[in-house]
């Protein structure tokens, strides 16, 4: 397996194989760039059909957190650690220890946070052999309920700043009472985004793998419940992905009816020829990496011990970044994800002096 000339490769700074004996710990950390500070990025347990895969996706999503962290203004760099296994078969407290030294050994330079496989407890396992986690500070908010490491509600409310302006950018509405959302995966973020949306007198529609969940979610909110199938293709306004990666591919693409495209999920586009169809369609996509970054300045916060109200104001910076990205896109024709990536590139290069 060749890493140098990996079609992922992009200068990553480092990629460190971890293994420990005893507890047949097989992990790998990507740092793509410490230029604006440490790499901060999730970590996943997965339990990859090779080594090669897991090697593409801590590349991948490396270099992915890179763009998410200068695109919203923060001080990290970009880091992904995956951990080879079952995380409901092999995950014993002894293996997050074993990973939380391989962790500890990187001294700072690579700094985890929950991802896939991985929950706020398993953090706090990790956090008891390195410092370097984030996710695992409870505080209180500022519409004062209680934190407990989850991002997920700042991810949330990041992606409904980011829906609204989609939504001005492409409907010229500012408001957004009236419109129709659906909502593809009803779990932490998209349950909340819906809350949020419904608040506002939009009317919904969502849709789980696991159906009792949105159902749950649509009888609390009097949205409609459609199928896992059908909910991409629903005669909305917005369609919302907020379940796993590859939403939009040339088969769902083909069955869209929405004008915009904006969810939480990582890694929406299966590629970047569906990013460009979008566009050339007249649907609006949201960059993933710029919408969903809530999660990122919740947990950096952490690190770099923001208060609430500088975790609200900077998610809140959300909404004002897509209006510049799409204000871009349109001036130039160019599809909004790659002026994300030149913006995320631009302020990069500013801080480094390239
Ligand atoms: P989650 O696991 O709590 O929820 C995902 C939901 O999607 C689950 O209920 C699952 O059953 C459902 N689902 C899976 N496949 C589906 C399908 N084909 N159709 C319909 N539903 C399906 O995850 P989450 O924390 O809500 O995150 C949602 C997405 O946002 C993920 O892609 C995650 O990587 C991304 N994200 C999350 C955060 C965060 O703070 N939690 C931050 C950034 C990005």
């Amino acid at each position: 397996m060749d890493v140098f000339t990996h079609p992922e490769f992009d200068g990553h700074e480092q990629l460190v194989f971890g293994h420990d004996p005893a507890t047949d710990l097989r992990a790998l950390i990507a740092i793509h760039d410490t230029s604006l500070g440490p790499a901060m990025g999730g970590c996943r347990m997965w339990p990859y059909a090779s080594e090669a895969e897991a090697v593409t996706d801590a590349l991948r999503l490396s270099r992915g957190m890179t763009q998410k962290s200068a695109l919203a203004g923060l001080a990290l760099g970009g880091g992904k650690a995956v951990i080879m296994g079952d995380p409901n078969q092999h995950k014993t407290p002894e293996l997050m220890r074993a990973m939380g030294r391989v962790i500890d050994n990187l001294g700072g330079r690579y700094v985890t946070a929950e991802d896939s496989g991985m929950s706020v407890a398993d953090l706090r396992t990790l956090g008891e052999v390195t410092p370097h986690v984030v996710g695992i500070r409870d505080y209180q908010r500022t519409d004062g309920s209680a934190h407990d490491g989850d991002p997920s509600p700042a991810t949330a409310d990041g992606v409904y700043r980011g829906i609204r302006a989609s939504v001005r950018a492409r409907l010229g509405r500012p408001e957004l009472r009236g419109l129709r959302v659906a909502i593809q995966g009803t779990g932490s973020v998209g349950r909340r985004l819906a809350r949020h949306l419904a608040a506002d007198g939009v009317a919904l529609s969502v849709a789980d793998i696991h159906a009792a969940s949105a159902q749950a979610l649509a009888d609390e909110l009097d949205a409609r419940l459609l199928s896992a199938d059908a909910i991409l293709a629903d005669d909305a306004d917005v369609v919302s992905p907020c379940a796993l990666g590859a939403a939009i591919n040339p088969q769902t693409r083909q069955q869209l009816k929405c004008s915009i495209v904006a969810g939480a999920a990582n890694n929406q586009l299966a590629t970047a020829a569906d990013g460009v169809a979008l566009w050339q369609a007249g649907i609006l996509y949201a960059p993933d990496f710029a919408i969903n970054a809530g999660g990122i300045i919740d947990v950096g916060s952490q690190y770099y011990g923001f208060d609430a109200t500088d975790v609200d104001r900077r998610v809140a910076g959300i909404e004002t970044t897509l209006g510049t990205i799409f204000e871009r896109a349109y001036r130039d024709n160019i599809p909004p994800e790659t002026i994300a990536e030149q913006l995320a590139d631009e302020r990069l290069a500013a801080h480094s002096g390239k």
